[in-house]
């Protein structure tokens, strides 16, 4: 899997076009503990990657995730431009061209270090660290994507509900961002469980 342009290819496109098709939801997430943008940011990242799918595809997967990272630094803007920027240029940046399985749960691993890093963020604050912990939590147990992994980031995303925002714009509500779910941890679980689905196969 993901050694051949066409097998990358339709990972990266499903994976695009789902955030795509969910712009309005994360927006209206956004519109709760944000400013509302989060939904076009992603979207305007997911068509940029879109607008490139040719040359993207006849990378490899090191130089494509590097190239995705990069094209998601400039295109989606905000917070979470940077954050998810940094996570797929480390993915890139850590993967060998045929992963195995211990590769796959380094790499993810290296990623979210990365992100903490960046975002001098950790898990329990209302992010999509919340989502992207659990996810290597889920992998290091079972590195396979798998119908457990997809189900661990959509617990993930629904458990940021009662947490109280400590980072991002969410945190300027207080007390006022309990009750809603984070934007980014629910774009991550789109993502983590998009991939996995066609990873599967
Ligand atoms: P902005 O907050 O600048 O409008 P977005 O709306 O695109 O950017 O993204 C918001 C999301 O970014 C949040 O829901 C949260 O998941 C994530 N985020 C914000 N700040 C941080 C941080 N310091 N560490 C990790 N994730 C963060
Ligand atoms: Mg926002």
């Amino acid at each position: 899997m993901l050694e051949d342009a066409a097998s990358r290819r339709s990972l990266i496109e499903a994976v695009a076009q789902d955030v795509i098709d969910h712009a309005e939801e994360l927006t209206a997430l956004d519109q709760a503990v944000g400013d509302g943008d989060h939904g076009v940011n992603m979207k305007r990242g997911a068509e940029a990657v879109l607008a490139d799918i040719d040359a993207l595809a006849e990378k490899t997967l090191p130089e494509a995730l590097k190239a995705i990272g990069m094209a998601l630094v400039m295109k989606v803007g905000g917070a979470s431009g940077p954050l998810y920027g940094t996570f797929f240029m480390t993915l890139g940046k850590s993967l060998p061209e045929k992963p195995n399985s211990t590769d796959t749960v380094a790499a993810f691993d290296a990623a979210l270090q990365a992100v903490m890093a960046r975002g001098k963020s950790h898990p329990g604050q209302k992010t999509m660290l919340d989502v992207l912990a659990p996810a290597l939590e889920q992998l290091k147990n079972d590195p396979s994507p798998s119908e457990a992994l997809c189900v661990a980031a959509a617990e993930a995303a629904e458990a940021t509900i009662p947490m109280r925002a400590e980072r991002g714009r969410a945190s300027f509500l207080g007390e006022r961002s309990i009750g809603h779910m984070d934007p980014g941890a629910r774009s991550s679980s789109l993502m983590i469980t998009k991939a996995s689905k066609i990873l599967e196969g």
